[in-house]
């Protein structure tokens, strides 16, 4: 049995007072989620504030993006060992918005993963089609090339050790979720993939689902037998919607 994990990506949301309110309310009624480990991955800037609010919880922190970089002259980038230092379990890589608008291709992604590997903490890789992808047959193509960037560089046994989360870039923000059975579809894809490979790591490897996830279809898409939990955006801003698709773990 796999653990339901989700996760909830601020993206550039939040404010010092805001996220306060926004963690207590979560930890005010997360005694209320039983069966979801749950983490949240603000803005960089953040981090400390998550330490300080979350350490004697056991709610999980990351951050949303890292430099494949060892420390030095790169202005604006964010090391890992600067991670590891607020105590980040969880780093998100290569989530389609920064694949879209940042440029980030499959290898640079690929060599993202192996840093926040390296230092220990757990790289979530995001993987998704879009629009014009699905709608050309082309999906599966598009979610092997994206595996593939990891598993050529780092090999198989690397996955024991990550998350990795399908989300179609069509929904993504749109509100517009997959149906349950076309996320499974997916989903069984790329364990399948894996499993051609190692059906151990396969069958240990944690895949959520992201993509418009809200507390009213997460009991739906959760109950898929390869979806192993969210990658939520919008709803992981509000403590209520958030527990609720803890609860649906
Ligand atoms: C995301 O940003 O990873 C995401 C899934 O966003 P939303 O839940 O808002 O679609």
């Amino acid at each position: 049995m796999r653990q339901s994990l989700v996760v909830g990506n601020w993206k550039m949301n939040g404010s010092y007072e805001a996220n306060r309110s926004l963690i207590n309310g979560i930890k005010q009624n997360i005694a209320s989620v039983k069966n979801s480990e749950m983490a949240v991955c603000p803005p960089f800037v953040y981090l400390s504030q998550m330490k300080r609010l979350l350490k004697d919880t056991n709610i999980g922190w990351g951050a949303q993006n890292v430099s494949q970089q060892e420390p030095g002259a790169f202005t604006g980038e964010i090391a890992i060992g600067m991670l590891v230092d607020f105590d980040c379990k969880y780093v998100i890589v290569g989530h389609s918005e920064r694949r879209s608008l940042y440029g980030e291709s499959d290898e640079l992604i690929a060599e993202k993963f192996a840093t926040v590997q390296a230092a220990g903490l757990i790289p979530i890789l995001c993987i998704g089609e879009l629009l014009e992808e699905r709608e050309a047959g082309n999906t599966e193509a598009v979610v092997k090339r994206q595996l593939d960037a990891v598993l050529n560089s780092q090999g198989v046994a690397s996955l024991e050790k990550s998350v990795i989360a399908y989300e179609p870039v069509w929904a993504i923000g749109t509100g517009k979720t997959a149906t349950p059975q076309q996320a499974q579809d997916v989903h069984a894809f790329i364990r399948g993939q894996i499993s051609a490979l190692d059906a151990k790591v396969a069958e240990k490897v944690q895949i959520l689902y992201g993509g418009s996830v809200k507390g009213s279809n997460a009991k739906e898409l959760f109950a898929m037998p390869d979806i192993d939990g969210g990658l939520i955006g919008g709803a992981s801003l509000k403590a209520d919607d958030f527990l609720a698709i803890g609860q649906a773990g």
